[in-house]
């Protein structure tokens, strides 16, 4: 650990970037362990901590323990990729859950004391919550209800209230 804590300081070193007080201002879920660590280089990080300093240019996107070392506190790093992880087995098990018939036509569901709608117009599909609406993921129009049930709970669910 303290090989890889030197590592990672001479690293912001080279960069002329301080060295701590930087704080997470945005985590991002890759769904998938491919991002690289800017830091020191791993190349497995799938929530990616994406770090701020008042007197830095630049953010620097991060895994957790560099995250931890960049802050200085590696307790509140991991806490925040714990509340990352459960936040992906709630998406995982969002589309199970027992979606009903709406009058209109679509499905809904009740969760976390708010109504999800899909509704599938044409093989298009269309999540909406909370006056929130989503017809697109990662960029792409939706064409599934699996791919639908993940928009919507980005929309149900986003990234901000599980950090709470
Ligand atoms: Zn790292």
């Amino acid at each position: 650990m303290e090989k890889y804590i030197a590592r990672c300081r001479k690293q912001l070193k080279e960069w002329g970037a301080p060295l701590d007080n930087w704080y997470c201002v945005k985590l991002i879920d890759k769904e998938e362990a491919s991002f690289v660590c800017e830091l020191c280089g791993c190349e497995k990080v799938r929530y990616v901590h994406v770090m701020q300093h008042d007197e830095y240019f630049e953010n620097v996107y991060v895994g957790c323990i560099c995250a931890g070392i960049m802050e200085g506190d590696l307790m509140a790093a991991q806490e925040r990729d714990r509340k990352m992880k459960n936040r992906a087995k709630r998406k995982l098990n969002f589309p199970n859950k027992k979606w009903k018939r709406a009058r209109s036509g679509g499905l809904y569901v009740k969760y976390h004391d708010q109504f999800v709608f899909i509704n599938n117009n044409g093989g298009r599909y269309r999540c909406c919550c909370n006056h929130k609406s989503a017809w697109q993921y990662h960029g792409k129009p939706i064409d599934n209800f699996l791919t639908a049930c993940y928009a919507a709970f980005d929309l149900a669910d986003p990234i901000e209230e599980a950090m709470e």
